[in-house]
């Protein structure tokens, strides 16, 4: 897998596949053609790099200082007001962004694409919502959902094995109080949708 190829410095990067006796033309990242490319550069310190994971923080209304090395980077993807289920949820938008790095990398190599950060960046976003639609069936956020809430799609996430139990009256609205033994998280359920809250 991808992401831990990464994590594990086991891509075939320029500078990987030198160390190897790789024979190429040059060792530059294909990005910004300013540095050698190795996994570090390329995901986390590159400046196109840098405009996606900045995207990403203004996607989901936080500022947070992105550690270049690549498992501080990803132990640091996290969300503080999110369980731990809603954060294991959240790492795939990490792998999303590594998987369309270098997949964009790829195609300036072999297809002769053009730079475009915003292009990785959209591409994350499709992929970690097809990811998650794969993943958990109980998901019923669409994708404009996801483009325009991301945070709150995953706030009010729940998981096929979730069990509520009621811990309040029916109100006069039709709203039932219920605990969730996902993240002992509260939920209400009103008609025929249940949300975290
Ligand atoms: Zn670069």
């Amino acid at each position: 897998m991808l992401g831990w190829r990464v994590l594990l410095d086991k891509l075939p990067t320029k500078t990987n596949l030198l160390v190897r006796g790789v024979q190429l033309q040059h060792s530059l990242c294909e990005l910004c053609r300013a540095h050698e490319e190795n996994a570090k550069h390329l995901f986390f310190s590159c400046k196109v790099s840098q405009m996606v994971w900045n995207m990403c923080d203004r996607w989901l209304g936080v500022s947070t200082v992105h550690h270049v090395k690549a498992k501080s980077n990803f132990q640091h993807f996290h969300l503080y007001d999110l369980n731990s289920r809603q954060n294991l949820v959240w790492k795939g938008m990490w792998l999303a962004i590594i998987g369309e790095i270098w997949k964009h990398r790829n195609g300036i190599i072999f297809n002769h694409r053009k730079v475009d950060p915003r292009e990785i960046f959209d591409q994350a976003q499709v992929a970690a919502w097809v990811w998650m639609k794969h993943k958990i069936p109980a998901m019923t956020f669409s994708y404009s959902d996801w483009y325009l809430s991301p945070h709150t799609c995953l706030k009010f996430m729940w998981f096929d094995n979730c069990v509520f139990s009621v811990i309040g009256k029916q109100t006069w609205r039709g709203i039932v109080k219920m605990r969730c033994t996902c993240a002992k998280a509260k939920v209400t359920k009103m008609q025929d949708s249940t949300y975290h809250i």
